[in-house]
């Protein structure tokens, strides 16, 4: 994934900054717009986006499908890449692409259907 530097939101400016600014705590580098503050953490120790940019709506829709896939592979005895690999075939997407955190609101709702379907 490349590193953002333009907002897709608002077209501001995107830094990598310390996540205390948004946070009030260190848990690691962001990147983030200056304009709108929509951002995304990175893969710890590196300077690699762990997906797009997004703001506060997508932010929490990802966190809430991360809880629920995550607890549909572990209920299921899935390995987190066994879940990964079922999922990017329920999707319909490139095992590579299946990542929440390059999903939108849309993909993100998909993959809580897609779980609560086969639950
Ligand atoms: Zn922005």
């Amino acid at each position: 994934m490349k590193k953002p530097t333009i907002c897709r939101y608002c077209g501001g400016k995107v830094i990598l900054t310390d996540s205390s600014q948004i946070y009030g705590k260190d848990y690691g580098k962001i990147f983030l717009c200056t304009t709108c503050n929509a951002f995304v953490g990175v893969h710890k120790k590196t300077e690699k986006p762990l997906g797009t940019l997004a703001n506060s709506i997508l932010r929490s829709k990802r966190k809430e499908t991360h809880q629920v896939f995550d607890k549909f592979w572990k209920d299921n005895n899935m390995s987190r890449t066994e879940g990964y690999k079922w999922l990017s075939e329920k999707m319909g997407l490139p095992y590579k692409s299946t990542h929440i955190g390059y999903f939108e609101i849309e993909d993100c709702q998909k993959v809580i259907d897609i779980c609560e379907q086969a639950a």
